[in-house]
């Protein structure tokens, strides 16, 4: 009787697969060294695809932050508004979309109509930061104002207690003295006792490395706005600047208040914009101002510029 032998049956079955199976295995090998051996343009595609960045971007992405990173920063300061030439800078700065500060005479906002009308449109305008820059300007008499160090303090606390609460940035009235933090400069040096006690009572004093000079008889600029841009160039060339790749250039609102000059302050703006190498801010993100508010932030008790400033009203001055 012959029984039947599972084994011996099963036995040609094993045979068949055993080679079909050694092919599979050796066809997937084959598959998966083909997807080792894709090319690098493959292989960035497909890690693209995770989100993340390539081993091949990344050279490149920290190319280019890097490239962002050396932009030298350019810091636009208007003095002495607001006064006859602020509407023409204002207009100017924001139909060009950059940031720009304004260091403020606190008694030119109550000078005149046109100067409280401009003034309201300083404190509601984006993009435009506004500092202390007295309240009387030492009325130009300088040597006199900056005997008295108190005075200058009660000056500069007068400005910021009516209009600029939260503002700590001030430049002192025809001087380019500077104090923020460790950022010390004195250019004349009677008046060291007077900055000192400004950073004393806690104000952190900015200066300028450039000025746009102005005829001081007729007000009319002395530069063109390609002499500007070429002295710029040099400036940062030959690194004549308080801090490295920072460059904070002084002009006059008043100034723009012809035609030409404010002509020439928008073909300069427009140039500035068109070098890649050049980035407009405002001057609280200085880098030794920045690192101040890092400090103070913490101890800041007083209320946000817009808020503060809006008692100013026009039809109680
Ligand atoms: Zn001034």
């Amino acid at each position: 009787m012959e029984t039947p032998s599972t084994p011996d049956e099963a036995e040609p079955a094993a045979d068949f697969f055993k080679p079909t199976f050694a092919l599979i295995l050796f066809l997937s090998l084959l598959a998966c060294t083909y997807s080792g051996k894709k090319t690098g343009k493959e292989q960035a595609l497909l890690r693209s695809d995770t989100g993340h960045i390539t081993d091949e971007k990344k050279p490149l992405a920290i190319a280019k932050k890097k490239k962002a990173r050396a932009k030298k920063k350019i810091y636009l300061t208007f003095d002495d508004g607001p006064n006859k030439g602020t509407k023409n800078v204002l207009d100017i700065v924001q139909e060009e979309n950059i940031p720009a500060t304004f260091f403020i005479v606190g008694e030119h906002v109550f000078a005149s109509h046109g100067q409280r009308r401009d003034w309201n449109r300083l404190i509601t305008a984006e993009n435009i930061e506004i500092c202390n820059h007295s309240y009387t300007h030492a009325h130009n008499r300088y040597d006199h104002f900056y005997e008295l160090p108190e005075t200058v303090v009660k000056d500069m606390e007068k400005t910021r207690e009516i209009l600029l609460p939260a503002t700590i940035i001030v430049r002192a009235p025809g001087r380019n003295s500077w104090r923020i933090d460790s950022l010390q400069y004195t250019d004349i040096k009677k008046s060291k006792l007077a900055m000192d006690s400004l950073q004393k009572a806690g104000f952190i004093v900015m200066g300028w490395d450039l000025e746009w000079h102005y005829d001081p008889k007729t007000f009319q600029v002395q530069n063109t706005a390609d002499e500007m841009l070429t002295m710029i160039d040099s400036a940062f060339a030959q690194k004549r600047m308080r801090y490295p790749n920072n460059l904070v250039l002084l002009a006059h609102d008043q100034v723009y208040h012809s035609s030409a000059d404010s002509l020439q302050l928008r073909t300069f703006i427009q140039k500035l914009k068109s070098r890649d190498d050049y980035e407009l801010s405002l001057v609280s993100a200085y880098p030794a101002i920045r690192k101040h508010h890092l400090i103070t932030d913490t101890i800041k008790t007083v209320a946000p510029a817009a808020d503060t400033a809006k008692p100013v009203r026009m039809d109680t001055l």
